[in-house]
């Protein structure tokens, strides 16, 4: 049976030349990038190419960026990097339907003697902007909010949240990790201080990404150890995983148009073939401000689990909510954060493309999740869905 793999923001395949650009380094080219010798500088040499490579998807200066172990640390460090050079202020503004990543940090600063904002959104997805602007105060350090939301792909106007933050001086950290890739990005654009991306979500390697620090951000470190990338993150390079994330970051920059384009089509195709084969199906949050890969579709009165399995069987790949959330039954922070009936939050299943998805395979996916769903909804009546 043929896998067809439809949750692409949860992690991606390595892109075949990605992977030909790491080989060697995992074999041959294996010395330390901090070693003076040629080993060491040949190492060194291609940690630099791959940081250019990932500053040019962003439009940043190959200095601004601090590779980190991914996206999850990235965020941290721009969050708690930020507060340490901030010491007087203990304000963070975030959204509340932040990656956990994000939204798990803040949980626990605001424990820990910080005060923070979590600012709403709709139920179409979207910031409250003057609850945002209005959160703002004297005490703020920094206001972190994402590009494109993980689970629904709505995407939020950064520009217009940067003017805010900027003309009240509080620097803004912009989780970048679902959009780069999927959408044309300048980090000068966008009005970010701070941006986070990560190498596997663009069919790069896990366990790799960037922070990426603007001119005007002010960062201290967090950790402790050697002086590699600015003092900001030290420890030997991941030089396999870095040289593969500029593999990535090169291949994901070239043809963004043509291929939210093409993957939107798909993605449209999908969405209105479930939405008119199954009953009682709905699309959550706001259907034209979103990535063009995603599309987060909710079975009233099933239970996303059951769905998945089910689709997995049949060799379909997708997810509910976040993948790192996954396993609990509790809706997520963000279909909670948006109002959502539990009943349609509960059967809310994301199903997200990538350059790799091909049309035969959106054909044979319209084939299998309707049959799916709906002989589940016929096993379930709506009094079992959810259990309530
Ligand atoms: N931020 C967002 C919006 C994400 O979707 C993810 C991953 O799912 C992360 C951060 C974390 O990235 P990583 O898996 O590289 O730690």
């Amino acid at each position: 049976m043929k896998t067809i793999y439809l949750d692409n923001n949860a992690s991606t395949r390595i892109a075949e030349p990605v992977f030909k650009a790491m080989e060697p380094f995992i074999r041959e080219h294996y010395g330390n990038p901090s070693s003076l010798h040629r080993a060491g500088q040949a190492a060194r040499h291609a940690v630099e190419i791959a940081r250019t490579q990932v500053a040019d998807l962003i439009g940043a200066r190959p200095r601004d960026i601090v590779f980190t172990s991914g996206g999850t640390e990235a965020d941290n460090l721009a969050i708690l990097g930020t507060l340490a050079a901030y010491p007087n202020k203990r304000h963070l503004v975030i959204s509340a339907v932040e990656h956990v990543a994000v939204h798990a940090l803040a949980e626990r600063l605001a424990r820990e003697n910080y005060r923070v904002s979590f600012i709403a959104v709709d139920t179409q997805g979207h910031l409250d902007l003057d609850a945002f602007e209005a959160a703002i105060d004297d005490e703020t350090a920094l206001a972190s909010v994402m590009l494109a939301n993980n689970e629904t792909g709505v995407l939020f106007p950064i520009p217009e949240i940067a003017r805010l933050t900027a003309s009240r001086g509080v620097p803004l950290h912009v989780d970048a990790v679902q959009a780069a890739g999927k959408m044309e990005l300048d980090i000068h654009a966008l009005g970010a201080d701070l941006l986070s991306l990560s190498a596997h979500k663009i069919h790069g390697p896990k366990g790799v990404g960037a922070l990426v620090v603007g001119r005007g951000a002010r960062l201290r470190n967090i950790f402790s150890g050697g002086h590699q990338e600015r003092d900001l993150r030290p420890g030997t390079h991941n030089v396999i995983g870095i040289v593969g994330f500029g593999a990535a970051a090169e291949r994901a920059g070239s043809g963004i148009e043509a291929f939210s384009t093409r993957v939107a089509d798909q993605r449209n195709r999908l969405e209105q073939g479930i939405l008119d084969r199954v009953d009682r199906a709905s699309v959550i949050g706001d259907r034209d401000r979103r990535l063009a890969n995603t599309t987060y579709i909710a079975f009233e009165t099933l239970e996303a689990e059951a769905i998945l399995i089910a689709l997995s069987e049949r060799g379909v790949c997708a997810s509910s909510g976040s993948a790192c959330g996954s396993g609990s039954l509790e809706p997520s922070h963000v279909l909670k954060a948006m109002g959502l009936d539990e009943r349609i939050a509960h059967g809310a299943v994301r199903f997200s493309l990538s350059r790799e998805t091909t049309d035969a395979e959106i054909d044979r996916a319209l084939e299998i999740i309707p049959e799916v769903v709906n002989k589940l909804a016929g096993l379930c009546p709506a009094t079992m869905g959810t259990g309530n």
